[in-house]
């Protein structure tokens, strides 16, 4: 990161940070000035503490993962059938809570030049994202194929308006950030770093109540025609 790039960086941290702390600091006090006396009052906000300290745990992993994205790393022969069956399982319990079928069409003996832990956190970054912004019962469709090598993660939730596309790769943006409490908005700009790290390309299709679809398409290894 880029010294300029790395300030901006800490002031967008801090501001993110600043928020649930305050709001965990007033909750406190409200308890102690009296609030602990009334049960019920007391239960309630303890339940937004809990809501406050999880959405800062959230960044705290989120943050790790970014720094970890800060680099390529080693680039390898990656299993894309593998890499897609250990996302699943990982988001397995997320889907089942809301009944969504996660769907996989993986084109066979199909091997992406990667580095495969940051293969890995596209994946898991754009499933639990489809998972999340889809309701209940609806489906999420994983696709991988060569030549060019294309990975593909749909889904058929909410969708993403024309005027939000350009936005939602930026740090720590989300579109309506009241129903998105626990989220930080930190996964698609790891995404798209990872992405960029990689010479790949990112693109989104989607439509408002219809849903979305996440397109990568990674660069052919040199020499390999790419079509
Ligand atoms: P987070 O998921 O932590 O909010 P992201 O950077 O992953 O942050 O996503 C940014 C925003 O883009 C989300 O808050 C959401 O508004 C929107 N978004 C991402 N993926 C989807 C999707 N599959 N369907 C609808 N909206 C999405």
């Amino acid at each position: 990161m880029v010294r300029e790039d790395k300030s901006n960086f800490i002031a967008e941290v801090s501001h993110e940070l600043r928020l649930p702390l305050a709001n965990v600091k007033l909750l406190v006090e409200t308890l102690l000035d009296g609030a602990l006396e009334d049960p019920a009052l007391a239960r309630s906000m303890l339940m937004r503490t809990k809501d406050e300290v999880s959405r800062l745990q959230n960044l705290v992993t989120d943050l790790l993962s970014h720094e970890k994205a800060s680099s390529a790393g080693r680039f390898v022969k990656v299993n894309v059938a593998d890499r897609v069956a250990y996302v699943k399982e990982t988001t397995a319990m997320m889907a089942q809570a809301k009944q969504i079928q996660v769907h996989t069409d993986i084109e066979p003996d199909l091997f992406f030049r990667a580095n495969a832990e940051q293969l890995d956190q596209i994946l898991l970054n754009l499933v639990e994202n489809a998972i999340k912004f889809t309701p209940d019962k609806g489906k999420v469709c994983i696709k991988a194929s060569g030549k060019p090598d294309t990975l593909i993660v749909s889904d058929t939730g909410i969708g993403i308006a024309p005027a939000e596309i350009g936005k939602i790769f930026q740090r720590f943006y989300r579109v309506d950030r009241s129903k998105t409490r626990g989220s930080t908005g930190l996964g698609l700009s790891i995404v798209k770093h990872i992405v960029d790290l990689h010479g790949a390309s990112i693109d989104v299709n989607s439509a408002l109540g219809k849903g979305s679809s996440f397109t990568i398409v990674f660069r052919s290894p040199e020499g390999e025609a790419n079509g």
